[in-house]
């Protein structure tokens, strides 16, 4: 039996989910996963809507509370999904020194200072996706995190102006960021959140390049905010990675991968 985890969640402790952790639970029980971490959004950014919105020490309790009413059946680990790392660099430091976490998707939401659907309409795809990229690469280059979240998350505001990318434009880009990713010991997340546009990010060949180079860890996620999502195409990702030559998905405790046999 395969190890099924969900490692990419949204609850009421993000600015937007409305779900509950029981929500979440119930419904990962009900789709036979093993394991799921949360990964609620955060920012240091006086501006963003996460700001001075996530309570850690809650977050803990109800998740230590929970895990015991829940225990035997499902794994519950504690993650964070951050955003725009380089700009508040210290503080995000700080903050994973002081508390006790599972887990760190480093993702990348905005550019200037405005979301990447703005991006597009105001510069441009292909200004979006390169900036997008570069901005990656210093990312994944000295940034503290576990995997990269949905790395080329732009496909989803691209789509409907026609903008999905092609691989060979942005591939030397794609190759720079995978390399130092690998030699960092980080991972990539994959992103089942575009399946029913048929949109997975990363896309197919960033996930061969990967391979290639000799990378193998990663996480499957969901990224929902509504329970209906959760683990949702997570087995149908798993086929596909083990297709393409992956041997592992991994889980984490206190930051420390766990390869599980695909
Ligand atoms: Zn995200
Ligand atoms: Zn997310």
């Amino acid at each position: 039996m395969r190890y099924l985890s969900d490692y990419h969640l949204h609850s009421n402790y993000s600015f937007d989910s409305k779900q509950t952790f029981e929500d979440i639970i119930t419904k990962a029980i009900s789709m036979k996963l093993n394991e799921i971490c949360l990964t609620e959004h955060i920012s240091f950014d006086p501006d963003d809507r996460s700001y001075n919105f996530f309570n850690f020490k809650d977050y803990e309790n109800e998740i230590k509370r929970l895990s015991d009413k829940y225990s035997g059946k499902i794994s519950i680990k504690k993650g964070l999904e951050i955003g725009e790392y380089l700009l508040y660099k210290e503080d995000f430091d700080k903050y994973f020194k002081k508390h006790n976490l599972d887990f760190i998707i480093g993702s990348i939401h905005n550019l200037n200072g405005k979301s990447l659907r703005n991006n597009i309409a105001e510069n441009g795809v292909t200004y979006t996706y390169e900036t997008y990229f570069k901005e990656i690469f210093k990312f994944a280059q000295m940034g503290d995190f576990d995997v990269l979240g949905h790395l080329d998350i732009v496909q989803r505001y691209a789509f409907k102006s026609g903008g999905v990318y092609d691989f060979e434009d942005y591939k030397d880009y794609i190759y720079e960021i995978l390399k130092v990713t690998i030699s960092r010991g980080k991972g990539l997340e994959v992103n089942t959140s575009g399946l029913s546009k048929n949109l997975l990010f990363p896309k197919l060949e960033i996930l061969n390049m990967y391979k290639d180079l000799n990378g193998e860890i990663l996480t499957v996620g969901s990224d929902a905010h509504t329970s209906n999502r959760v683990g949702e195409k997570i087995s149908y990702v798993y086929d596909i990675l083990k297709d393409i030559g992956f041997k592992y998905v991994f889980t984490f405790d206190n930051r420390k991968r766990n390869g599980q046999l695909l």
